[in-house]
């Protein structure tokens, strides 16, 4: 093959050929240390010396203000779903707008250790659209907020923060930005506390990025493990535990190879050229394929579709791996396909998908 596969996962997902050749190279021996990453001390010079750039370089891709801390930690996105509550909750009143499967399991799970209310939904149309922040209702003695700023199996994706303040609450808002994390600048005022899986758009599985504003620390209940407590991590720079040390190094390269591509604001209008490319692909087919979420929900990120004729759903699967378009099957609960065209995905990628649409709907419209 002259080039690789473009690979549309959700997640583990994708990473820029550029990283993985230069992990590659330093694999055997990191930068004349004798050493692979892998092999390192946690608290060696040479390891520390990587996840202080990795922190320092996220930091300023994202615009990180002085008062957030930047964590990394480890259980991924789903643990953060009792983390969070065990830090932030104080075992007292969590609100959740639920816009999607994983907003919807952050709500279940925060139940075992807070009172939690849903208090906006779009459960009724199928999760296809955003309830407007008018319309939720904060409790006023609610410790946090928590949303999905973008449903990755869903594919609805928040164009802005709300503005929780201007809805008369002083809850810090928390967002599970996994999905599209470095995609896009954050609006670092309104928010608390935003965490990410890394598998999506920062790096390999095992390592949680966690940015968390200093006063929320502190906080955590008794019974929040210590490897848990945002506070114990931040005091100890992420080091209270053995941290996930080859997916920092990986992450690490990962932000350098954003920043060489022009930072956050480039990829981010890439990413608009290329979802804009797809959408209008599956808007344009003439009722071929279908994406259902309103247009302002639609995340660029993520991109799910359906055949109208479903009995065509393996030919189609076939005949995109075939030309080298791998793992657009979409999530078991929604059915049909899914694209997934994350930072790493070249605009030459969704181009060669919009390709296979057209053929492929020639070929058996
Ligand atoms: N939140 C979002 C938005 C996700 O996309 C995912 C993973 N697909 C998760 C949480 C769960 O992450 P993990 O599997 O790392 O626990």
């Amino acid at each position: 093959l002259a080039r690789r596969p473009f690979n549309f996962a959700p997640g583990p997902a994708l990473l820029p050929e550029a990283v993985l050749r230069r992990a590659a190279e330093e694999m055997l021996d990191w930068q004349g240390s004798g050493m692979s990453v892998m092999e390192m001390s946690h608290r060696g010079r040479e390891f520390t010396s990587i996840a202080e750039k990795a922190e320092r370089d996220l930091r300023a891709l994202l615009a990180v203000p002085p008062q957030f801390r930047i964590l990394f930690m480890q259980g991924g996105g789903l643990a953060e779903n009792a983390i969070v509550p065990l830090n932030l909750s104080r075992a007292g009143a969590v609100d959740v707008v639920v816009t999607g499967a994983w907003s919807q399991k952050s709500a279940k799970e925060a139940r075992r250790y807070a009172d939690v209310r849903v208090v906006a939904s779009n459960e009724a149309d199928g999760h296809t659209s955003l309830p407007p922040p008018a319309s939720w209702q904060p409790r006023p003695d609610a410790q946090y907020l928590h949303l999905c700023s973008n449903e990755t199996i869903h594919g609805v994706e928040f164009q802005t923060l709300p503005d929780l303040k201007a809805l008369g609450s002083d809850a810090p808002l928390v967002i599970d930005c996994s999905s599209h994390i470095l995609s896009r600048p954050i609006d670092w005022p309104k928010v608390g506390l935003a965490f990410a899986g890394a598998q999506k758009n920062i790096g390999p599985a095992g390592l949680t990025v966690v940015i968390v504003r200093e006063d929320l620390l502190g906080r955590a209940l008794p019974a929040c493990p210590s490897a848990f407590d945002y506070q114990l991590v931040a005091e100890n720079r992420s080091m209270f535990n053995t941290p996930p040390t080859y997916a920092i190094y990986i992450a690490g390269l990962v932000f350098e190879w954003i920043a060489a591509e022009g930072g956050v604001a480039a990829l981010e209008a890439r990413n608009v050229e290329k979802s804009a490319l797809l959408y209008d692909a599956l808007d344009g087919s003439g009722g071929f394929y279908v994406n259902r979420v309103a247009k302002d929900a639609r995340s660029r990120m993520n991109v799910p579709f359906f055949l109208r004729d479903e009995s065509l759903n393996e030919a189609f699967l076939a005949a995109a791996k075939e030309r080298g378009l791998l793992q657009l099957k979409g999530h078991k609960s929604v059915g049909g396909m899914r694209a997934s065209i994350y930072n790493a995905m070249p605009l030459e990628g969704v181009q060669a998908l919009v390709d296979h649409l057209q053929d492929f709907a020639r070929r058996h419209g």
